[in-house]
């Protein structure tokens, strides 16, 4: 007679069968137990201190594998906090399970009270892909297969899956319990557009004058650098990056065309998406900026209902980037295309002078006191000059626009950053997924405001002694630590922005960290070297000027205007300076 085994043995034999290694997680009723199994049968469980953090490390842990990343909870609480980072890993398409105990059906469908009662099922539904509830053991097999093939296939994003308590410890009532456990096969399968839609895509771009290609994360996470690289060098035509799109070709390729931006995709004819939405990032894809009024659109994507979201596509390529590029590189190369000379000129001479302004405006900044952001990101652009394969994760408002700007990625999915929700609270548990998953050194570069949200975690980076350091570019406050006058009311403690300048560093030590506190580019330079020598978890607080940056980044325009002229409060803007 085969071993008897409860819904949690079947789970974890389950995860163990589809090769999950890592979960991401914080025990409690009823969950607790399961994690110890995990730990005991050889998947590490990595225990953080809030529930999202631990949910968006196993959604870094998706896009940087390619295969879900996997997340536990306790019940109603837990979940809920575990939510946002569910939603947020879908909309940014990283195939992820969020795992959650819940309490007794029975008590919670008839609005009995129960502990932690809540119908999870039922709330995650609307935020992810799919919500299953596995009410039997015998099920447990067929749930985390059937959670993995949702979570992969198509466009990828979060699943959840419910574990009722109960059904963790009923023991199954099969002969062969082992037997009900699955492996999915190829559930990321491959899909090709048609012939006719890449001929078609081939004639639009054989019209092009001025053609321009748009590489987003759905390029990076389908692992498509070789074919994208073989495209643009064949046919020459300027790329660029989206923000965790830089690296798939290293910054500083000649064809990238990030440093004349406005240019290329405002004057290009056709334009090739390659896994990047026409969403908010891009403007919903307006015109004048940041795309011409004429220009025509061929989008690779894997989702059909993305096509014509935001403007009129000539040719979809409807398939995955890497299958879709097998057969549209040829078709061009084989059509003998080449983006236009005169073009490349227009961009280079573009390049060239947009290049040389940022590098004065870099080097006028790097030594000015008190400290602005250039003194603390060149030194880290350095680094990962010399060490490539270092990741970086960012977050905040001016930290992450500047250092998007900044700093170059010269290998893929080594940025990570905000993503398409521009959410805060992804840096340190990003840091800690991308440590786990690729045992290389990370730096979390954070603004003080968004240190905030996750700053906790530095209790985890230090737990699992994780290559990870943290920068915080500190100008003490959300934002900035400017007054903002309100009413005759200017006492900075009351100012809604501001933060002050806090000992940030000071967490890192109460964990075992090592810890700078550092004033200039020089400063800086030398604690970065030192902390990525040593390998150990470390906090950087870079003080910087409290007026270094703007309010909301580079997306201030976001913010309705409620403080008009004529109006208490009201702080007329300062004239543009070239
Ligand atoms: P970015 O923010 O970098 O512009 P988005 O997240 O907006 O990128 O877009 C990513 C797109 O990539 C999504 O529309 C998604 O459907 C698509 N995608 C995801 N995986 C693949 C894949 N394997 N092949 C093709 N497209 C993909």
């Amino acid at each position: 007679m085969a071993e008897e085994m409860n819904g949690a043995q079947l789970l974890v034999e389950s995860l163990l069968a589809n090769g999950v290694k890592n979960v991401y997680g914080l025990v409690g009723i009823p969950v607790t137990d399961v994690a110890r199994l995990m730990e005991l049968k050889g998947i590490d469980f990595y225990g953080f201190r809030r529930e999202d953090a631990a949910v968006e490390a196993a959604a870094i842990a998706g896009y940087l594998t390619g295969r879900p990343g996997f997340a536990l909870t306790v019940s109603a609480p837990g979940f809920l906090n575990g939510l946002v980072a569910l939603k947020e890993a879908t909309q940014n398409c990283f195939p992820m399970v969020l795992m959650s105990g819940s309490s007794d059906r029975a008590l919670v469908d008839m609005d009995r009270g129960e502990y932690e009662g809540l119908d999870q099922y039922n709330v995650a539904k609307p935020l992810c892909k799919a919500s299953y509830r596995i009410d039997k053991p015998e099920d447990v097999g067929l749930g985390v297969a059937r959670a993995i093939r949702t979570a992969m296939t198509g466009r990828p994003g979060g699943v959840y899956l419910d574990l009722p308590g109960e059904m963790l410890g009923e023991i199954c009532d099969l002969d062969d319990p082992m037997s009900t456990i699955q492996v999915p096969v190829d559930p990321a399968p491959a899909m090709e557009p048609s012939d006719e839609a890449i001929a078609r895509a081939v004639e639009v771009l054989r019209s092009a004058k001025q053609p321009a290609i748009l590489i987003g994360k759905g390029a990076a996470y389908a692992k498509a650098e070789d074919q994208i690289r073989d495209f643009v060098e064949s046919t020459n035509i300027p790329f660029v990056p989206m923000s965790m799109a830089k690296g798939v070709i290293p910054d500083g390729h000649k064809s990238s065309a990030a440093a004349a931006r406005s240019l290329a995709l405002g004057q290009s004819d056709v334009i090739i998406l390659m896994g990047a939405r026409l969403n908010w990032l891009l403007s919903n894809g307006a015109s004048p900026k940041p795309f011409g009024k004429d220009v025509k659109f061929i989008q690779i994507d894997i989702d059909g209902e993305e096509i014509d979201s935001n403007r009129h596509i000539a040719a979809p390529l409807v398939g995955d980037m890497v299958s879709v590029l097998k057969k549209f590189v040829p078709a061009v190369k084989a059509s003998g295309y080449k983006a236009p000379q005169e073009w490349l000129d227009q961009i280079a001479a573009k390049r060239a002078a947009n290049e040389e302004k940022m590098n004065e405006r870099y080097e006028a900044g790097r030594n000015r006191e008190p400290m602005g952001f250039y003194g603390a990101l060149l030194p880290i652009k350095e680094l990962i000059a010399e060490h490539p394969d270092t990741y970086l994760v960012s977050e905040g408002a001016n930290t992450l626009d500047m250092g998007r700007n900044v700093i170059d990625i010269l290998q893929p999915r080594h940025r990570l950053d905000t993503g398409t929700w521009g959410v805060m609270g992804v840096g340190l548990p990003y840091a800690v997924g991308a440590a786990v998953e690729t045992g290389r050194p990370v730096i979390a570069l954070e603004g003080d405001s968004a240190f905030g949200f996750d700053g906790m975690e530095m209790d985890t980076i230090c737990r699992y002694n994780l290559p990870v350091t943290v920068v915080i570019a500190n100008n003490a406050g959300v934002y900035n630590g400017i007054d903002h006058k309100i009413g005759d009311e200017t006492i900075k403690q009351h100012v809604p922005t501001y933060l002050g300048f806090s000992h940030y560093e000071k967490i890192s030590e109460a964990f075992g960290g090592n810890a700078y506190e550092v004033h200039n580019a020089t400063e800086m330079a030398q604690a970065l070297k030192e902390a990525y020598e040593s390998g150990k978890p470390t906090i950087i607080n870079a003080i910087l000027g409290e007026k270094m940056g703007a309010e909301s980044g580079h997306i201030g325009h976001l913010n309705p205007v409620v403080f008009h002229e004529g109006m208490e409060g009201y702080v007329a803007p300062k004239p543009k300076t070239k």
